[in-house]
């Protein structure tokens, strides 16, 4: 057989026949194939190599990693087969299955295949380390392979012990009985799922958990660095013993499965050899396979606190925290959900916090408990809303004041009013830029001359991933490509962007962690006049930059430069 690759080889000149010879004493030498042989002198790629094997087999080949891989079809042979012959499962079409192969003389593997499948094996050529890629790809790494039979036993072992006990019936009146639903919440392996779920999510950073019900199966997917990513399957009829469970936990109405519910729960675990406190806000919600639970994690280790490691640039970091230490005026940090916002007041809050200084916050919900911060929580049930809040905190003698975010005329007035009237306020408003946000509060009814002389800085922040620093690589980018982007000709031509390649650190994506993005605008004269006058947000924004405003986009480009995130990130977050 490969006496005939090397023929071919050699009749479209791939390779020379001195090379061949060259190659075959090679092989008697260090055993093994001609084209590994052909490869590890340098005279040929993988890619050749496959090409003349295709050729030599008659069959096609396949280049995988352009190939669109069905996670399911690769789920019919497990891992170790498919490392143990380097074969991949590709695609499932009636009876036949096409399966991705290195060397297509390996009976055996066609055979073990074609017994476990049970289907019919169309090869395709691909070359072994494309195959021994895509495997780990598909599989996963090692860690979440063993992640994964923990799962599969602990699943199995639920299946085996406590299947009966777990099924939960309504009776005929349609109501629940209790007991039951008790009963198979307390059952120890749903226990120990529940545990399991949790202290995952911990152990990769997750910050939220999402359990999800559909008509034919159940989904547990976590939120991190801000994506979500699917974890696990577990079998459907668990399904109301899992959030029996975390209602128990969460100190919910379990018999309540028709409107939504919240709670929270405290819990004290091992991490890394430390006990830690973790608290988890839990959110419940009937939708229409059953209930769907995502629990918020608030790790206080999360929260940093020291302002000079969140991402400002430096002039935009002196320009903030020359606000926030002026005895009165407004502060205003902006942008959409996830931004990262209440990190960024916590940690102004904390740099604040002296004896000397009464700070009282409206919060909904408090997120995180602050040592020496008065810290009220919203109620709105019983009208303890932001606006009834802060007209409780003048009367409490404050100088200090964060409202969690305005959102109506009533709340700017009084937050204003208590800007005005020596009291520094800190809040949060939902929107894009700095500039917009004058307009904003101009829309809910604000007067200009009182938004102009209350406002002294506004904060624009949006958060991007941080790349992997175990498997950064320089991703060189045409000067066009990031001219586009927003970077000057000069810039362009020295540029470097970066990319994580991924690693075992970053779990393969090459992102870890998160890294804000602030465009700081501060209420010079001029921009105050510019208010006065009624001057647009694209008017004021000209106007800001002129005077030295670092936009989003430019905040982000300089992290580009710097190698901390990628020109993707900040294209997908930020607008030129
Ligand atoms: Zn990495």
């Amino acid at each position: 057989m490969s006496g005939r690759l090397g023929e071919i080889l050699l009749r479209e000149s791939r390779i020379s026949l001195q090379q061949l010879q060259l190659a075959l004493e090679h092989q008697r030498s260090h055993g093994g194939k001609l084209g590994e042989a052909l490869v590890n002198l340098g005279f040929l790629t993988h890619e050749h190599v496959t090409e003349a094997l295709a050729a030599q087999y008659g069959i096609p080949s396949v280049k995988l990693s352009e190939f669109p891989v069905d996670p399911a079809v690769v789920k019919l042979i497990p891992m170790e087969m498919a490392t143990k012959h380097h074969v991949l499962p590709l695609v499932r079409t009636g009876s036949s299955l096409t399966l991705a192969i290195s060397d297509p003389s390996n009976v055996f593997a066609l055979d073990d295949v074609k017994f476990l499948t049970g289907l019919h094996i169309e090869p395709v050529l691909a070359s072994e380390t494309e195959i021994d890629q895509a495997i780990k790809n598909h599989y996963g790494t090692a860690e979440d392979v063993a992640r994964k039979k923990e799962i599969d036993e602990l699943v199995s072992f639920l299946d085996e012990g406590t299947a009966e006990s777990v099924e939960l019936d309504e009776d005929e009146e349609g109501t629940l009985n209790l007991a039951d639903l008790e009963r198979a919440a307390e059952e120890a392996p749903v226990i120990r799922l529940v545990n399991y779920i949790l202290m995952d999510a911990v152990k990769r950073g997750a910050s939220d958990i999402h359990l999800e019900p559909y008509e034919k199966d159940y989904r547990v997917r976590y939120r991190i660095d801000g994506l979500l990513q699917s974890v696990m399957n577990p079998p459907l009829k668990l399904r109301d013993a899992i959030i029996s469970r975390i209602k128990i936990m969460a100190r919910l109405d379990i018999a309540e499965k028709r409107l939504p519910q919240d709670g929270r729960i405290m819990l004290k675990l091992m991490h890394q050899g430390k006990r830690k406190q973790l608290d988890l806000r839990v959110s419940v919600l009937p939708t229409l396979h059953g209930e769907k639970i995502v629990m918020r994690l608030l790790d206080k280790e999360n929260l940093r606190l020291d302002m000079t490691k969140l991402g400002f640039e430096p002039e935009s970091l002196e320009k903030f925290q020359k606000a926030i230490f002026k005895p009165y005026g407004m502060v205003l940090v902006t942008g959409p959900t996830g931004s990262g916002k209440t990190n960024t007041l916590y940690s102004s809050i904390a740099q604040l916090n002296k004896e000397d200084t009464n700070i009282m916050t409206a919060e909904d919900p408090v997120e995180f408990q602050l040592p020496g911060i008065n810290q009220v929580q919203m109620k709105e049930q019983i009208g303890l809303n932001f606006a009834a809040a802060l007209r409780s905190f003048l009367r409490q003698d404050p100088n200090i004041i964060l409202v969690g975010e305005i959102r109506d005329f009533e709340t700017a007035e009084i937050a204003i009013k208590a800007a005005l009237t020596g009291h520094l306020v800190l809040s949060t408003l939902h929107t894009n830029d700095a500039p917009s946000t004058i307009s904003r509060l101009m829309n809910m009814g604000i007067e200009p001359f009182l938004v102009a002389t209350s406002v002294h800085l506004i904060c624009a922040q949006r958060l991007v991933r941080r790349i992997c620093s175990d498997c950064k690589i320089p991703d060189p980018a045409s000067p066009q490509v990031l001219i586009d982007a927003g970077f000057t000709p000069e810039e362009a031509r020295t540029a470097m962007p970066y990319k994580g390649k991924g690693c075992n650190t970053c779990g393969g994506r090459g992102y870890k962690g998160r890294v804000g993005l602030y465009e700081v605008m501060e209420i010079t004269d001029e921009i105050r006049d510019l208010i006065l006058v009624g001057a647009s947000a694209l008017e004021l924004k000209r106007k800001a930059i002129e005077q030295g405003m670092i936009t989003l986009r430019r905040s982000g480009l300089i992290k580009v430069k710097s190698g901390m995130t990628t020109l993707e990130e900040v294209i997908r977050e930020t607008v030129l």
